[in-house]
């Protein structure tokens, strides 16, 4: 389930630089996620690193676009084609908000 903003966004800038993947970004009215590049975090933390900074709650999973662990896990190569991951098998809490 890839992560996007609802319209309770304050546009305060916070979630941003806390993107691991650089999917969110400053729209027209709030911040905005690409869903493309959103793998909930997997790979990188257990939790959802814009959620866990933005003060109004408003980064939540996108219920129109449900998405496994493994397809999540996917989309790191194509993100960060330089960058070497986990495999799926060895992700930990830490590493997946799956394995909680
Ligand atoms: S859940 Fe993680 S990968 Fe997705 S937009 Fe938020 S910080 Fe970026
Ligand atoms: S942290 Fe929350 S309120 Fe601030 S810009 Fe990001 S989504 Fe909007």
């Amino acid at each position: 389930m890839a992560t996007f903003i609802t319209e309770e966004c304050i546009n305060c800038g916070a979630c941003e630089p806390e993107c691991p993947n650089s999917a969110i970004s400053q729209g027209d009215d709030i911040y905005v996620i690409n869903p493309d590049l959103c793998t909930e975090c997997v790979g990188f933390h257990g939790e959802e690193a814009c959620a866990a900074v933005c003060p109004v709650d408003c980064c939540v999973p996108d219920p129109n676009r449900t998405e496994t662990e493994e397809q999540n896990y996917a989309k790191l190569a194509t993100i960060h084609p330089d960058k070497t991951f986990p495999s799926l098998g060895e992700l930990t809490a830490e590493l997946s908000r799956f394995r909680k």
